[in-house]
């Protein structure tokens, strides 16, 4: 049996050590690995490490550090913590690895450059636990999604589900744009709303909601009707758009917007038993123009008429738009981009269609020019489902 002083030589001969001075200039190229408890970590740590305390390197790392030729500088306070990980990691097959000398202490001694890193309080600890359990979300990306602000139009059918789920999951700031009041006929789709408040403009009843279900989350309300003199100014500033919105001039009109500004859409639509989601992602994929390049003239589309749908037909497809947002948001998996995702509540089926861009699509084809203009000859707007 070896103590612990023979054991942490026995490791530190077997791998390899770097200086403090020498990993510094690694900064920017290699992964910095804070093996340290949370509790150290938060006190400060190199700029842009990955943290992963000791206990769960093993389970951990390959999620966080998934390229296992990658040069690996990991690091603890003194240097013995990491002695072990970067054993470990050799024998994970790692192949790239070294171990700070002297650890975080030595670093900061040097007056290398360290940081606070932004980290969430202890309430937001234990609010977003089945977030920062997943290994592809981690703290990190709870502080990316508390950071995002995501815009959603209309506070209706989709939008009542895409809201709450967002404000749930904490997103930061969540901007609602709705001109209407609640009204009766409302309540059997739109969870965003309650009895007391019919009457309530749409607006203000959202706020309540998400307020009450998370107050982490900043609403902000638009009660206006998006139009092409103020789509850009609501839509600038947004890292997504949710669109909830039922008819085609405001399509067309987010469409143009989010071309020019370079925002994300995650579109939705829904009638009768049927709805559609997909996600418009700026010149990468095909825009809601190259789907729909002319609106169908008003009486041909059906979703400018009072059309019904079945009640819960809005919170599946809301909630589709809701994880598809904190996919782009997090850059997880595939997001819904070139594929448009049909679901049948008769059938009980979900079909995926690709699409692509077309060349000649007037609003992000070769040689469009983007045009912010109302639509509103081909059928009024009116308020979102
Ligand atoms: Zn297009």
């Amino acid at each position: 049996m070896s103590s612990f002083g023979e054991l942490l030589a026995a490791t530190k001969a077997r791998i390899t050590e770097i200086t403090p001075d020498k990993a510094a200039a690694e900064l920017g190229t290699a992964v910095f690995l804070d093996v340290r408890e949370m509790e150290e970590y938060d006190q400060g740590a190199i700029p842009g490490a990955v943290h992963i305390p000791r206990g769960f390197l093993e389970s951990q790392v390959e999620t966080k550090v998934p390229d296992r030729s990658a040069r690996v500088v990991v690091y603890c306070a003194g240097g013995s913590r990491s002695a072990f990980a970067a054993r470990t990691l050799g024998d994970l097959g790692y192949t790239d690895v070294a171990s700070l000398s002297g650890g975080f202490n030595h670093w900061k001694d040097e007056g290398l450059r360290w940081l606070v890193p932004m980290t969430l309080t202890p309430e937001q600890h234990r609010r977003y636990q089945r977030h920062t359990l997943l290994p592809e979300m981690g703290e990190e990306g709870q502080q990316k999604l508390l950071g995002s602000k995501v815009l959603i139009l209309g506070a209706g059918g989709l939008g009542s589900p895409a809201a709450m789920y967002l404000a749930a999951a904490g997103v930061g700031t969540l901007g609602i744009v709705d001109m209407d009041a609640v009204d009766e006929s409302n309540l059997q789709r739109q969870l965003l709303h309650t009895v007391d408040r019919v009457g309530e403009r749409k607006v203000d009843s959202a706020k309540k909601t998400l307020n009450a279900l998370n107050p982490d989350v900043k609403v902000v309300g638009y009660d206006v009707r998006l139009a092409a003199d103020n789509v850009v100014e609501i839509m600038d500033g947004y890292d997504l758009i949710v669109d909830g919105t039922d008819n085609f001039p405001t399509r067309y009109l987010v469409n143009d917007a989010s071309l020019l500004l370079g925002i994300p859409v995650v579109h939705g639509s829904i009638q009768r038993f049927e709805g559609q989601v997909s996600v418009f992602s700026p010149y990468r994929g095909p825009c809601y123009r190259c789907l729909v390049p002319e609106p169908p003239p008003a009486e041909m589309a059906p979703s400018c008429a009072e059309a019904g749908v079945v009640g819960v037909l809005p919170g599946i497809v809301g909630s589709i738009q809701a994880l598809e947002t904190i996919k782009v948001l997090l850059g997880l998996g595939d997001p819904l981009v070139g594929r448009l995702v049909s679901y049948d509540a008769l059938e009980q089926s979900f079909r995926t269609f690709k699409l692509h861009r077309d060349p000649a699509c007037p609003a992000c084809g070769r040689g469009a020019t983007i045009r912010i203009a109302d639509y509103d000859e081909y059928c009024l707007p009116h308020a979102s489902r």
